[in-house]
C-alpha cells in the first residue's frame, strides 16, 4: 500500500460508500440513501468478482479433442467492465477467435473468459491481451485473436463528452500475428456487418 493511502482497512465498506457520498454533498442518512451503502458493497462485490477467478475456473474441464483446423469464432459476447483510472463502466462486445490445434474448448468457455477478466477493474488494452493469453495458454492453438468494442462511460458522461466514440482493441497470438490472412478473414469476420440473423 503506498504510503499517500492510509490504513483504513478496519473500516467497513459500508462507512466508506457513506463518507463518500457525504464528501460529494449529499446526506447518507436520508431516508432514500441509508441502505445505498449496503447496496453499492453488494453491487461492487459482483462488479468485482472476477478477481477471484483463474481461467481453469472458467473453462473448468470442457476441452475437447478435435482435429477441426480451420477458425472458430465466437462474436458479440457481451462485456461490461469497470476502469481502473474512474472507477466508471465501459461496456461493448468482445469477438474472440482461435485455429485449433488439437483441442478446442466449449463454445460457452469463451464468454466465462471474457467476464471473468471484465469483472475486475481493468483498462480496455490489457483486458484484450488477457483473454487471448488464457485462450493460448489454456488449448494451445495455432493462433487467438480477440477484439473487444466499448464505450467508456469516463469518456462519454465527463471529460471530452464524446457520445459516440468507441474504443477498439485487440490482442494476436500465433497465426493471427504471422498469417495476414488470417488476421483479415478474423477482423472481416468480426467486425464486419452484421450477420443476416438479426
Ligand atoms: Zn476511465
Amino acid at each position: 500500500m503506498s504510503d499517500v493511502v492510509p490504513d483504513l482497512s478496519a473500516v467497513p465498506f459500508e462507512s466508506l460508500v457513506a463518507e463518500m457520498i457525504r464528501r460529494c454533498g449529499d446526506d447518507p442518512s436520508r431516508e432514500g440513501m441509508v441502505k445505498t451503502p449496503e447496496r453499492v458493497k453488494k453491487a461492487w462485490e459482483f462488479l468485482t468478482h472476477g478477481y477471484g477467478l483463474t481461467p481453469k475456473d472458467a473453462i473448468g474441464d470442457a476441452l475437447f479433442e478435435e482435429h477441426h483446423q480451420s477458425m472458430v469464432l465466437v462474436r458479440d459476447i457481451d462485456l461490461y467492465s469497470m476502469c481502473e483510472h474512474h472507477l466508471l463502466p465501459f461496456f461493448g462486445k468482445a469477438h474472440v477467435a482461435y485455429v485449433p490445434n488439437g483441442r478446442i474448448m466449449g463454445l460457452s468457455k469463451a464468454a466465462r473468459l471474457v467476464d471473468m477478466y471484465a469483472r475486475r477493474f481493468q483498462v480496455q488494452e490489457r483486458l484484450s491481451e488477457e483473454i487471448a493469453q488464457a485462450v493460448w495458454d489454456t488449448i494451445q492453438p495455432q493462433g487467438v485473436g480477440v477484439v473487444v468494442e466499448a464505450y467508456h462511460l469516463c469518456m462519454m458522461m465527463r471529460g471530452v463528452q464524446k457520445q459516440n466514440s468507441k474504443t477498439i482493441t485487440s490482442a494476436m497470438r500465433g497465426s493471427f500475428l504471422e498469417n495476414p490472412s488470417t488476421r483479415d478473414e478474423f477482423l472481416r469476420l468480426s467486425l464486419g456487418s452484421h450477420s443476416p440473423l438479426y
